[in-house]
């Protein structure tokens, strides 16, 4: 039987970031689908600029709509604009994104099978086998990329104790205009989550989030948010998936076996920003196997490593959501002090490094005790 140096199960941002890198790096890498490329994604395509930079490759061929300003409303009467100069964040469609992340790992050399099913998955001392189809594939190194309902992370018993879903619900409205929506984020809607209009060039991508388990997210619910914001335009695809949380409380085993992406809970719960954690989350992955390939310092120590820095920074995003959401008034009035609002959107477009997060939290609860002096604009500042 083969031996590959990794095997990666999950073609989207997280596995191709992953397979990319070790094939790259020369190695011998499997990756394993269940969908035929280009597949649908329910997803709304957003990549900000700290995805955008993570990526080995350009995806400009794939870029939709340039981002350089969005409009983040507490109800129908009260919002904020959050603009930079330059682009912070680009619009995609998924399918496209992800078909084209898929030739580029292809290109760089890894293999690709599809397969229909897997269904047993062991491990020992110098590798990892996996049956897939009934046939038996083996490799050093087993990379979980297949997202929120991941079976690797349910065959290996891994998710219990830290892992957790939330839902979204998005649809496609093509419009002549378009391009002239402006993209907005809205709390109003939904308890916890938020309404998004995303701008696409022909089409917008108008969804629905909540990370609360009492809210409700529907289609009816869903059909009656865009009849608010545009008329009696029909929605040509509705399509709801969860997203994968919970990678910052997970204690990584020593294991061959790694869950990167939505499978691995790489989800940001305060802006549902996923794509780049999974790409993120899978280089990390890939380094790890190249790093244990060339050294006596196990693969999982590697990864815990390099994934301090992205699960640090997803615990602050879990309190920041918690509070966030728990004080929608406040948080949205905080957002109308010009240095909060720029720190607020260099966090979203670039990240922050926990020291930076550290000092503009000072900042901020320095602020928040003479936050009665603070009035939320009714117009756009
Ligand atoms: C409605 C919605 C909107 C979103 N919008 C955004 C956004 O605008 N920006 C953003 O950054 N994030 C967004 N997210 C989150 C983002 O979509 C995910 O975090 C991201 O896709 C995770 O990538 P991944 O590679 O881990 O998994 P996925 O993209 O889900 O890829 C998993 C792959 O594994 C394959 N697979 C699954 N099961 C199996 C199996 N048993 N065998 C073989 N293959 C299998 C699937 O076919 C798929 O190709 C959104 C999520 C939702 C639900």
């Amino acid at each position: 039987m083969k031996l590959w140096d990794a095997i990666v199960v999950g073609a989207g941002p997280g596995g191709c970031a992953a397979a990319y890198d070790l094939a790259l790096a020369g190695r011998e890498v499997l990756l394993l689908d269940r969908a035929e490329f280009p597949r649908q994604k329910a997803c709304a395509g957003g990549l900000t600029l700290k995805a955008v930079k993570a990526l080995r490759y350009s995806i400009e061929p794939v870029v939709r709509h340039h981002i350089a300003r969005m409009r983040v409303k507490r109800d129908a009467n009260q919002s904020i604009v959050l603009r930079r100069r330059s682009p912070y964040c680009i619009m995609t469609v998924r399918q496209e994104l992800d078909d084209y992340c898929f030739r580029q790992t292809l290109a760089a050399g890894a293999e690709y099978r599809r397969i229909r099913t897997f269904t047993a998955i062991t491990e020992d001392t110098s590798g990892v086998t996996i049956i897939a189809d009934g046939h038996a594939l083996r490799a050093r190194f087993l990379i979980g990329a297949d997202g929120v309902h991941s079976q690797v992370r349910h065959l290996t018993g891994s998710g219990d104790g830290w892992f957790w879903r939330a839902f979204a619900l998005e649809a496609t409205v093509p419009l002549p205009n378009a391009a002239e929506h402006e993209l907005v984020f809205d709390f109003a809607p939904v308890r916890d989550g938020y309404g998004w209009i995303f701008p696409k060039g022909d089409h917008i991508n108008i969804g629905l989030y909540s990370y609360a388990s009492e809210e409700k997210i529907d289609r009816t619910r869903l059909a009656s948010y865009i009849r608010d914001h545009c008329g009696n335009a029909s929605a040509t695809e509705v399509i709801g998936q969860f997203a994968g949380f919970g990678a910052a409380r997970h204690e990584i085993a020593a294991t061959r076996i790694f869950l990167v992406g939505d499978a691995g809970g790489f989800v940001d719960p305060l802006t549902g920003e996923g794509i780049y954690f999974a790409i993120a989350s899978g280089q990390a992955a890939a380094a790890a196997i190249k790093s244990e390939l060339g050294s006596d310092v196990p693969a999982h120590l590697h990864f815990t490593q390099g994934t301090a820095k992205l699960r640090a920074e997803l615990a602050i995003s879990t309190s920041a959501a918690r509070w966030f959401y728990g004080n929608l008034d406040q948080g949205c009035r905080l957002l109308s002090i010009p240095m909060l609002r720029a720190a607020a959107l260099n966090a979203f477009a670039n990240g922050l490094g926990l020291s930076r997060l550290a000092a503009h939290a000072k900042k901020l609860v320095r602020l928040t005790s003479s936050r009665e002096n603070l009035i939320l604009n009714r117009h756009e500042l």
